[in-house]
This record gives C-alpha cells, sequence and structure tokens, in this order.
C-alpha cells in the first residue's frame, strides 16, 4: 500500500510513510471489508460515511508538516484511522465526530493511545475550549469553510480540508501574523460536512 499507493504518487515526507506502514488499517475497516483495507479506494463504514482511501489520508497529513511537538483538531473521526495517523504524528489530538456510534467505535479502537480526546458533536465551529490549535484537519466537506475555523489556528499553524459540494477542493489554510494565506491543492471527494457549517 504505501509503497504502491503513496510514494508512488509523491508523498516523501517519511514519518507520515512510516505512521501509514504502522497502524494496521484492517482494524478500522469493517469486518466485511477486512479483506479490502489495503485497497487504493474508500471503504463504507455504517451511516452513511466512508473511511478515507489510503492515499489521500497520507496526502492530508503530509499537507500538515508535521514535526512531533503539534496539538491537532480533526473534524470528522468517522473510522479513527486518520485520527491514530494524526497521534502517531502530533503531541495532542483532538478529534470530533457527529455520530455518537461511530465516535464510540472509534474511542475502543483507539483505546491505547494517551494522546487522543474525543467529542460527540457538531465540529463546524472547532472546539472552542481547547483552542488555539496548531493544525486542523477536516475530514467532512463544508460548502465554503466556516470563519470559526482558521481563527483557531494559533499564529504559524495551519488547517487542510475538503471544501465544495459536488465538485469539492482540497483547500490548506496558513494563519500568518496577520493575515491568512490560502492554498489549493486539487480535487477530492468527500462526504458532506453535517451541522452548522453543512
Ligand atoms: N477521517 C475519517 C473520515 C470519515 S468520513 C476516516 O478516515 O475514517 C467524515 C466523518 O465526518 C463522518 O464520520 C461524519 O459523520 C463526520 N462529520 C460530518 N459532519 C460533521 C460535523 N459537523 N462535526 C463532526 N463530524 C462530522
Amino acid at each position: 500500500m504505501v509503497a504502491e499507493q503513496i510514494e508512488a504518487r509523491g508523498v516523501e515526507d517519511e514519518r507520515v510513510l512510516e505512521a501509514m506502514r504502522a497502524v494496521p488499517r484492517e482494524r478500522f475497516v469493517p469486518k466485511p471489508y477486512a479483506r479490502l483495507a489495503y485497497e487504493d479506494c474508500p471503504l463504507p463504514i455504517g451511516k452513511g460515511q466512508t473511511i478515507s482511501q489510503p492515499y489521500i489520508v497520507a496526502y492530508m497529513t503530509s499537507l500538515l508538516e508535521l514535526s512531533s511537538g503539534e496539538r491537532v483538531l480533526e473534524i470528522g473521526t468517522g473510522s479513527g484511522y486518520q485520527t491514530a495517523i494524526l497521534a502517531e504524528l502530533a503531541r495532542e489530538v483532538y478529534t470530533v465526530e457527529i455520530l455518537e456510534s461511530l465516535s464510540v467505535r472509534a474511542q475502543g479502537l483507539l483505546a491505547e493511545y494517551e494522546n487522543i480526546r474525543f467529542r460527540v458533536g457538531d465540529g463546524s465551529e472547532g472546539w472552542f475550549e481547547h483552542a488555539p490549535f496548531d493544525r486542523i484537519l477536516v475530514t467532512a466537506a463544508p460548502p465554503t469553510l466556516p470563519a470559526s475555523l482558521p481563527a483557531q489556528l494559533r499564529v504559524g499553524g495551519s488547517l487542510v480540508a475538503p471544501v465544495g459540494g459536488k465538485r469539492q477542493e482540497l483547500v490548506k489554510v496558513s494563519r500568518l501574523e496577520d493575515s491568512f494565506r490560502r492554498e489549493t491543492k486539487g480535487g477530492v471527494r468527500f462526504v458532506p460536512l453535517v451541522g452548522k457549517g453543512g
């Protein structure tokens, strides 16, 4: 998976590749799909949601440029697979999931990690009590980026999110001293963000 789907497509961050090798993806995929866990595609995880394609997980993680000391907010815990990758690479991960059953399942799978905090609820407006964050990763697509998310970045921090409706684009927003820089990083396809920001 790592060599053919991820390195071959240009993800070079060695720490990201190592985390992708270390986390057993089949644990996060529902039983009937376990033998497809390492295939080059997203898979259903129930409730109409999906675990993202391995390459997309690696690519988005690499855009965050994590160096191990960061506090990261993730919106959309889903299967918990991306959460595990973040927990391998950052100091603390705060993850929000709107569907309780998915969060509860992920909490069970991620019990061994001591650096993850879970919340069930609408993550459209981030997680105010724990802001500011060094990084924010959104794994469901809002039609436009809710302003409260970049507002919860510390100066020097950055956010990665899929944005759009039928056509979505990966967006990276960096918080500078007194402005924000926005870059686009290619087309993607995510489930829609629901809640206030949806
Ligand atoms: N990173 C996950 C992706 C799951 S799909 C994985 O690889 O498994 C996106 C998830 O975002 C879904 O579980 C969905 O329920 C959740 N979601 C959608 N809108 C949300 C919101 N407003 N707040 C928190 N989670 C949300």
